[in-house]
């Protein structure tokens, strides 16, 4: 590996995560990065006006999101992180419903008794859920439900509208970026398995207590510039091309180099433009991503002359607002303001509405949400739509997603979209790094993981539903 080049284009946490696995190996790693920061999607951005960055959308990850993890604490990020145990839910009247685990029951069982404390939801609602969850539970479940939408099937086991939309709709339309009339059950299942049936720790939220950009771009390239990596921003990569067993790499202003391996981290949409012809005869499935259906997120940024409440983050049960992120106060050109986030994930219908009566109407949900006496003044707002936020978790999506290792050993592909099992988040783009990582390794006959592994199961879901290593994709 000593003197071998790899190149690296994105530099979003597909591309950071090889380059941090390559970096343990002797390998000269150069990363091409388009924009001027790092962290892509997972980033933030300055307005001219206001002091402090501002996340383009709150990411959060969960406890189960083990490759993410790694990678932040390899890369000393972790202390850039809050672990959040408790989750409020506030139901149209304003009650708020907390949900926190046993502090000693092993899983499934931790959560028993903070779901059974979700009041807005009827004794039949719970009775049914529960029913659901434990047909959805064992492996088996995953193959005889192989391409039903998630809504047939709750339907299917007699889910009631409330149940729908207050209970399966709060949890796995943020995780899988779409209507439940769209999303998959295979994902949907992975989202219940994962975060809340195998292990107690994995339902645990952990939140950036440092805007994105600092976390990814600061604190993350300096890590991996002492390790050796290289970064190349502002520099999007034009064409790759494969002569005499190295591949061509044009970028920025008809700069070029050469390199022994290339991985390509950049998004669905874009990675079918950076191959020529012929390593694009190679990776058949960049003919299909067209067929990828992207998904939007919405997040809703106010500033307000008063606060609104103490709690951390909410969660918003039948209303626009799905997330409420708390940011505290803040330096508002010459006044204090109290920073409000909130995360409307497949935001599709939002499309035409105004950015200001957008703002308006989730004011107007968060004062009715908290019980405000008086109204906040909004100093501030800002509305920012990624309309290729996600890809949607549809039946059709595991055939479109392409393996990591390609036939042409030293070229692969990563990305949240690339085949890891997971749905688009900040854990399925570090999978795809590490997995893109290996591919390279292996043409050195390097085979071990560079990856974490899953959370263990607990026992007794071993036991329930014999969940463990055959369940893992
Ligand atoms: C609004 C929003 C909210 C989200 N919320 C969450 C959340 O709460 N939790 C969670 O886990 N996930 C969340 N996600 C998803 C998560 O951000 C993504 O899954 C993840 O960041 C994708 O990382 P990636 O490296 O695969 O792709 P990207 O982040 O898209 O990185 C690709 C990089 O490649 C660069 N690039 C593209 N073309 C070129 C080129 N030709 N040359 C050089 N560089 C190029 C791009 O500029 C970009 O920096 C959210 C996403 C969005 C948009």
């Amino acid at each position: 590996m000593r003197g071998q080049r790899v190149a690296i284009v994105g530099g979003g946490l597909a591309g950071l995560a090889a380059a941090e696995a390559l970096s343990r190996f002797p390998f000269e790693v150069h990363v091409f990065e388009a924009k001027r920061s790092l962290g892509g999607r997972a980033g933030a951005f300055r307005e001219p006006d206001r002091p402090s960055l501002i996340d383009r959308c709150q990411h959060v990850a969960m406890g189960c999101c083990t490759n993410f993890l790694g990678l932040c604490r390899r890369l000393d990020l972790k202390s850039s992180f809050r672990r959040d145990t408790k989750l409020h839910f506030i139901d149209g009247e304003g009650k708020i419903h907390p949900f926190a685990s046993s502090s000693w029951l092993p899983a499934p069982l931790h959560l028993a008794g903070a779901f059974q404390r979700q009041h807005y939801l009827s004794k039949e609602d719970h009775q049914r859920i529960r029913n659901a969850l434990w047909e959805m539970a064992p492996p088996a479940a995953a193959q005889k439900y192989a391409g039903w939408k998630m809504r047939d099937w709750l339907l299917d086991k007699q889910q009631s509208e409330t149940a729908i939309s207050r209970f399966w709709e709060i949890v796995l339309v943020s995780a899988l970026g779409a209507p439940l009339s769209e999303v998959s059950f295979t994902a949907a299942r992975k989202v219940f398995v994962d975060g809340f049936l195998r292990n107690r720790q994995a339902h645990q939220v952990y939140v950036p207590t440092s805007p994105l950009q600092d976390i990814f771009d600061v604190q993350a390239a300096q890590r991996l510039g002492e390790k050796g990596v290289h970064f190349h921003r502002q520099s999007p990569v034009r064409q790759v091309a494969y002569f005499n067993s190295r591949f061509n790499v044009r970028y920025g202003h008809g700069e070029e180099g050469t390199f022994e391996n290339f991985i390509a981290a950049i998004p669905w949409h874009q990675s079918p433009k950076i191959f020529s012809p012929i390593l694009k005869n190679l990776m058949p499935k960049l003919n299909n991503v067209d067929e990828i259906m992207s998904s939007p997120i919405s997040s809703v940024h106010l500033w307000l002359d008063r606060p609104l409440t103490k709690l951390p983050h909410a969660v918003l049960l039948d209303r626009t607002s799905q997330w409420v992120f708390n940011h505290g106060s803040r330096q508002l050109r010459d006044t204090t303001c109290y920073y409000y986030q909130v995360v409307i994930s497949a935001s599709q219908a939002l499309a035409g509405m105004k950015h200001e009566d957008l703002a308006r109407q989730v004011l107007a949900e968060l004062v009715n949400a908290f019980g405000a006496e008086h109204a906040p003044y909004m100093l501030d707002q800002q509305v920012v739509t990624e309309k290729q936020a996600v890809f949607a978790a549809t039946p059709e999506i595991e055939s479109l997603r392409p393996n990591q290792g390609t036939i042409l050993p030293g070229l692969a592909l990563a990305g949240d979209w690339t085949k890891t099992g997971w749905p688009s988040t900040m854990e399925g783009a570090v999978r795809s790094g590490y997995l893109a990582a290996e591919a390279i390794l292996r043409k050195y006959g390097h085979h071990e993981p560079v990856g974490d592994p899953d959370l263990p199961v607990a026992w007794i879901s071993q036991l329930l539903w014999g969940l463990g290593k055959e369940d893992t994709p």
